[in-house]
């Protein structure tokens, strides 16, 4: 089969041996598949990846100088079956996949393993027990964008919205354009985001976005006073001494880069919770007493369970998530490369697919 190979610093494309479906596996022909934030970082730095991941105790374990086929953003169709299977959804039906499988060596993430390759190539091997059924009426590569949409729906639900919260997202790249779409879903209102780039901020309107901010003409931060939320701790102090309604504010951090993070605790009101979803690998760091004085809460996420996954392919089925408009390219495997290369300076695209 072909596949784009990160081999050596570089992603070519090669051939290699069709993967052979162990136990429990179902081999699968890859019909889409989406680039990732973490691919680009893994492709830019895979060593500093492993040594990341590996001090999470993340699952598996990844060899830099062996082959590795990134995608676990895929849509896949099933075209035979390994040993030990059930056979319940027939050969020709379209799945999607929680991207895991368990292997000889334990489970592995699809997308970030030397054995099993992601959905940057041909063929693909799946675990049965994960495999969903695309439902009626969505497209392979509407499919796709399963599993972003699902880091989005996860970020949310980290986020313990009550209703009645303001939410501002940061960047309007597939991540902070995935939290839009998941606080629309939820009803969250207004839903503001704030990017760089006029394609983003064109895309976050699409998502669900009430207003969308050129944090180049005027910080993202700048508009509390007229949502009516108190901007100093002072005034903040005072409107619960005197036992007046504060509205509450969720800011998430969808960009992942050094500096963000310290720019949202100097512009956050006071008591506000933050939600960290951008993955930044660097260092970083804030000024802790803004954080302290203002009693902010911040909160990490990451991925999403086998649930949230699950429900966001079903509300994709019912064509509640605007899906099609997210993605801006698409791509055979041999632009994959130079794709990751666009990619490295995100300002104009939303999502990337792959298509086989
Ligand atoms: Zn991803």
């Amino acid at each position: 089969m072909r596949a784009a190979v990160a081999r050596r610093d570089r992603l070519e494309v090669a051939e290699l041996d069709d993967p052979q479906p162990g136990s429990g596996h179902v081999l699968v022909k890859t019909l889409a598949c989406g680039i990732c934030g973490s691919d680009l970082h893994a492709a830019q730095d895979l060593r500093r990846f492993i040594e990341l991941t590996g001090r999470v105790g993340g699952p598996g374990s990844l060899d830099p100088d062996r082959d590795l086929v990134f995608g676990h953003e895929f849509c896949a169709e099933i075209v035979d079956f390994g040993p030990s299977t059930e056979r319940r959804l027939p050969i020709g039906t379209q799945v999607c996949s929680f991207p895991a499988i368990v292997g000889p060596s334990g489970p592995q993430p699809i997308g970030y393993s030397n054995e099993f390759p992601g959905g940057l190539a041909e063929l693909m091997t799946l675990q049965e027990a994960l495999l969903l059924p695309v439902p009626e009426g969505l497209s392979p590569e509407q499919a796709a964008l399963t599993e972003p949409l699902a880091v989005g729906r996860h970020a949310v639900a980290r986020a313990d919205l009550t209703g009645g919260e303001v939410c501002l997202v940061i960047g309007a790249g597939p991540v902070g354009l995935a939290v839009v779409a998941a606080l629309r879903e939820r009803g969250a209102r207004p839903v503001i985001a704030a990017d760089f780039s006029p394609t983003r901020r064109r895309l976050a309107e699409v998502a669900g976005a009430d207003e969308v901010i050129d944090p180049a003409a005027r910080s993202p931060y700048a508009g509390w006073g007229d949502l009516g939320i108190p901007t100093g701790v002072g005034e903040r102090t005072l409107m619960d001494m005197l036992g007046m309604p504060v509205r509450e504010t969720v800011i998430f951090e969808a960009v992942g880069a050094p500096g963000v993070l310290q720019s949202i605790v100097d512009g956050a009101p006071p008591r506000a919770r933050v939600v960290v979803v951008g993955v930044c690998m660097q260092p970083d760091g804030i000024e802790p007493f803004l954080a302290v004085a203002k009693e902010l809460d911040v909160r990490f996420a990451f991925g999403y369970t086998p649930d949230e996954f699950a429900t966001t392919l079903e509300t994709l089925g019912r064509h509640e998530l605007p899906a099609e408009a997210l993605i801006t390219l698409r791509v055979g495997l041999d632009g994959v490369s130079d794709a990751f290369a666009a990619l490295r300076d995100p300002v104009e695209h939303g999502k990337v697919l792959v298509t086989h």
